[in-house]
């Protein structure tokens, strides 16, 4: 635990957070003093598992099931959560997946399957959890901001990505609908960002780093000459979710080694 817990008293919901990304941002923010639900959709023994190490190093966290591009789950995890935790301070909509292929034989579910998902997603739990911080306001003993929403983007918000139209057209989406969404909702001192992680260790992207020649195919888009850990997002989203950063608003923070300075220029161009 923290010894001077930045979130200390707030309630945060982790979407997908029983794996890779989501996992190390949901133990940050609770060492970090929030008390945490693990959001998960399979693998039920993953997500109490992470439950079990948050409360053996001093947290609190609870495990609740919702598939993210299902209206009725998502609302009732929320109705969940507020009956266990009261309200919630802070949602990071992390859930994501890739269903890659080439445009020619991309299926229709496969592109709405990737949409629903990463996108929609993400629409549906912020629009919930900003229904519950517009009725509770700001508490300024726990928090400058009445709300603070982290959307997992990625670098391909920005890049674009051969052989990943629906993944690449969801990140990209979730940009306009972060800025949109705090444009709309600054006023009442909701805070929205994105953060755009680079190449992160974690299951969804196993054959880009499981063998030597793909890890070092790999790192030659990464300045930083190395593979990024979940816990460098966790770190992030915990900052971006405390009130050190109670003036950002409407800006993805990447989190990328500098994979986004196109590394290709160094030696070219
Ligand atoms: P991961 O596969 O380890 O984790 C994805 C999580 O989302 C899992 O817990 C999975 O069960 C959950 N999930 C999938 N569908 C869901 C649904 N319908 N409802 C609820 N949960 C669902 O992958 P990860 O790398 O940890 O990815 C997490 C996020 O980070 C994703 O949004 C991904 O796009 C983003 N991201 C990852 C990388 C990377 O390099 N790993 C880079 C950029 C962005």
């Amino acid at each position: 635990m923290n010894p001077t817990p930045r979130l200390k008293g707030q309630s945060a919901l982790v979407t997908g957070a029983n794996s890779g990304i989501g996992l190390e941002v949901a133990y940050a923010l609770a060492m970090d003093g929030a008390s945490v639900v693990v959001n998960y959709v399979t693998h039920p023994e993953a997500a109490d598992d992470l439950v079990k190490r948050i409360e053996n190093d001093g947290g609190k966290a609870m495990a609740l099931k919702a598939d993210v591009s299902n209206e009725a789950e998502v609302q009732a995890m929320f109705q969940q959560m507020c009956a266990a935790y009261g309200t919630i301070d802070i949602l990071v909509n992390n859930a994501g997946i890739q269903k890659d292929s080439p445009l020619e034989q991309m299926s229709l579910a496969d592109w709405q399957l990737v949409l629903n998902i990463n996108l929609t997603g993400q629409f549906l739990c912020t629009r919930e959890a900003v229904r519950e911080f517009l009725r509770r306001g700001v508490v300024p003993e726990r928090s400058c901001a009445a709300g603070k929403v982290i959307c997992m983007s990625s670098v391909h918000e920005v890049i674009p990505w051969a052989g990943h139209a629906n993944y690449a057209a969801s990140k990209g989406g979730i940009n306009m609908m972060m800025k949109s969404m705090a444009q709309e909702l600054a006023p009442r001192k909701i805070r929205v960002n994105s953060i755009g992680p680079g190449a992160i260790q974690t299951p969804i992207n196993r054959e880009a780093w499981d063998t030597p020649e793909a890890l070092n195919r790999l790192l030659t888009l990464i300045p930083y000459g190395r593979i990024g850990q979940p816990s460098d997002i966790g770190k992030a989203a915990a900052w971006l979710a405390s009130d050190e950063a109670d003036y950002v608003n409407g800006t993805t923070l990447f989190v990328d080694g500098g994979m986004l300075l196109y590394p290709g220029f160094s030696t070219n161009g």
